[in-house]
């Protein structure tokens, strides 16, 4: 809180008010704030891969180009990293979108459990790791009004986290419940987990647990961040469960359609 303060006077030089204005100063200094991490976060994640390129590019330049060997681990490095930064300034752009007045959902009526079991199915088929996928999901219709391009990148996140995080012979467990007119979707790991004071953490921008692990992994830490917006736009909420050595689980809800006969679908 920031006090301005001005005297009234009399042309007689005589004090006789004062008036104080007080000005809520901290919610524009943490804006300030946030703003000022995140350019020096952007910078710091291109900077990353752009000295990395550099360095692997120099060796080449001077002379590894010639070794069989070492020639295309090199360039498979540097093109490795430029996938990486597209990645983040593709994560970035949808941010800034997200972040501008005229951001706009394009929305159509689906069943829910159809479309989340298409998206299941489709890394169910592409995984090439030994974790079994187990699915709670009831045989009903429930119809929710949703942007499928940006619900999809939701969940393909939370899956690809699942699958990045789970042990060799894991499961995910994914679930579909109804609550208080919202549906409650689930998708749960057998992973290393994540620690208690970090889990509300993990929906913020940039923010890693391991920041060399999820770099290792070709993860830009703005994930979960995106994912959060959206639910949000969507009137939902998303968080997580975690316990170290044992699993996390993430949850959303979505707001879910009354029939027109008043009914919940
Ligand atoms: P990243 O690109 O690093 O995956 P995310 O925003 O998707 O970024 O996730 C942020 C961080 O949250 C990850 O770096 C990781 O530390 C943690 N995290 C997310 N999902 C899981 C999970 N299923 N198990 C353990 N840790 C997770």
């Amino acid at each position: 809180l920031r006090a301005n303060f001005s005297v009234i006077q009399k042309e007689t030089g005589f004090v006789n008010g004062l008036i104080t204005v007080l000005h809520d100063i901290t919610e524009q200094e943490k804006i300030d704030m946030e703003r000022r991490e995140f350019v020096a976060n952007v910078s710091h994640e291109l900077r990353t891969p752009l000295t990395t390129m550099r360095s692997y590019l120099e060796a080449l330049a001077d002379g590894a180009w010639k070794d069989e060997q070492i020639a295309p681990t090199f360039l498979n490095v540097t093109q490795t990293e430029t996938e990486r930064m597209i990645r983040l300034v593709n994560d970035l752009l949808n941010l800034s979108k997200m972040d501008s007045r005229d951001y706009k959902l394009n929305r159509e009526v689906v069943e829910f459990n159809k479309f989340f079991n298409r998206i299941i199915d489709r890394f169910e088929m592409s995984k090439s790791q030994n974790v079994k996928f187990i699915r709670y999901i009831p045989d009903l219709s429930y119809f929710v009004e949703i942007d499928t391009d940006k619900l999809t990148q939701v969940i393909d996140n939370i899956i690809s986290n699942a699958l990045k995080y789970s042990p060799d012979g894991g499961n995910i467990r994914f679930g579909v419940t109804v609550h208080e007119n919202m549906l409650k979707v689930m998708v749960s790991d057998d992973g290393m987990g994540i620690p208690k004071e970090n889990v509300t953490k993990i929906f913020d921008r940039f923010y890693r647990v391991d920041r060399a692990r999820s770099r290792a992994m070709g993860g830009t830490g703005l994930g979960l961040a995106i994912a959060k917006e959206m639910i949000e736009a969507h009137d939902g909420k998303i968080w997580a469960e975690s316990e170290e050595g044992i699993g996390t689980t993430i949850f959303f809800t979505l707001p879910f359609e009354l029939d027109e006969a008043g009914d919940w679908e």
